[in-house]
């Protein structure tokens, strides 16, 4: 009797965060693409994430990126920008359990992509651009923290669009007599740009177990206000979703002075309490930035010249160079934010009176302790919190 093969792609494509649909099959290699919508320009599409089942031969794995870079599509038209695909040599990477992550060094530049050569493997392994931070880990960090309830409040803040819970996190959990001031820090208002979830998870434990200082001063941080796309991936993230007339803007850092999302309204009026009867010094803001022809992507913002007062962007240049020397990304302070604009570094603006600062890390170019441009980690993603939050205290104790 003669044995029947089967010729099926070894591809699982369909979990809550996935993002890949094969192209194409043929023994030993598949092709696959990143399944966001087909208006997402190339130069837009930043993330491709699937599950690849056991296989015995050795597997070619090509991912084609989206080839257009100008798009319709509210939220992704930034045509300046260069086309992802010529990056992701760099930043793909294996895993078997969404939490530890192997940089795939056997991966080549094509014209359209990126080919990869799989080792055979007997257990599903995930095969990701750039570096996810699983939904889970968000549930093990406030786990965590709420084990150390001496050192540190978890509060439940608000719901999602979905019905997720929120969360933001204080230190102190009770107000000291000695307190300079509050310090906020938040993290994943934008699906796919981890790097600041990373940040955050390791600023959030060092606050609570002591190893990163907290000086004289208050923390209030939201690791991740868009709860949704952790959790649903692309398909739950209101930039690809936006109706325009459910939604107000697709864009949660758009939304700072409408208020429109349940989400930017929970972390306003977490910071507003937070912030009552002490000043808030300083907040930061961490996104990931594009694949722009001037930079990799890394910035901290700052405002547009002329736009405040000239002590007010004095004092600001002057964390920016702080920044700079305590946190290992590109040294480009990016003249960006206007008091009008609608962005939460605006906001704090208007309504504290401090300085806040997005902080773009870039998704495909890291520092070494030699500030040597290298490939991206978590563990380079992890040192951006505490590094951070010790530029925070150096300047303010100054
Ligand atoms: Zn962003």
């Amino acid at each position: 009797m003669q044995s029947v093969e089967f010729h099926a792609a070894p591809i699982e494509a369909v979990f809550p965060q996935s993002c890949g649909r094969v192209v194409n099959f043929r023994a030993g290699e598949v092709t696959m693409a990143p399944d966001t919508p087909d208006a997402v320009p190339g130069n837009g599409q930043y993330h491709f994430l699937t599950r690849v089942q056991p296989h015995r031969d050795r597997l070619t794995l090509i991912i084609e990126w989206p080839q257009r870079n100008t798009t319709d599509l509210q939220g992704f038209y930034y045509p300046g920008n260069r086309n992802f695909a010529e990056v992701l040599p760099q930043i793909c990477f294996l895993s078997g359990d969404l939490r530890k992550w192997r940089r795939i060094e056997d991966a080549h530049g094509t014209p359209r992509g990126v080919r990869l050569e799989l080792e055979p493997c007997d257990e599903p392994v995930y095969v990701g651009v750039g570096l996810p931070y699983a939904a889970e880990r968000l549930v093990e960090l406030l786990d965590f923290l709420r084990a150390r309830d001496e050192d540190c409040a978890v509060r439940p803040i608000g719901f999602s669009r979905k019905g997720r819970a929120l969360h933001g996190i204080l230190y102190p959990p009770e107000r000291p007599e000695r307190c300079r001031g509050l310090f906020v820090v938040q993290a994943y208002q934008h699906h796919s740009e981890w790097a600041g979830l990373y940040a955050l998870d390791a600023l959030a434990r060092g606050l609570a177990d002591g190893s990163v200082d907290r000086g004289d001063f208050a923390w209030a941080l939201i690791p991740c206000l868009n709860v949704d796309a952790l959790a649903g991936g692309w398909r739950e993230d209101l930039m690809y979703t936006a109706t325009g007339e459910e939604d107000k803007c697709g864009n949660f850092n758009r939304d700072w002075l409408a208020f429109g999302y349940p989400e930017v309204q929970a972390a306003a009026r977490f910071y507003r309490e937070a912030a009552a009867g002490r000043p808030l010094l300083h907040a930061l803001d961490f996104h990931m930035g594009w694949h722009s022809p001037e930079s990799s992507g890394g910035a901290l913002s700052v405002f547009v010249e002329g736009t405040v007062a000239a002590e007010a962007a004095e004092r600001e240049r002057a964390f920016a160079q702080r920044f700079f020397e305590c946190v290992p990304i590109e040294s480009y302070a990016w003249p960006v934010t206007r008091p009008d604009r609608p962005n939460f570094a605006s906001w704090v603006w208007r309504e504290f009176g401090a300085l806040a600062q997005t902080v773009e890390v870039s998704r495909f170019m890291a520092f070494d302790a030699q500030r040597q441009a290298c490939p991206i980690s978590r563990p380079y993603f992890e040192s951006l919190g505490p590094l951070a939050a010790q530029a925070l205290r150096a300047f303010h104790e100054d």
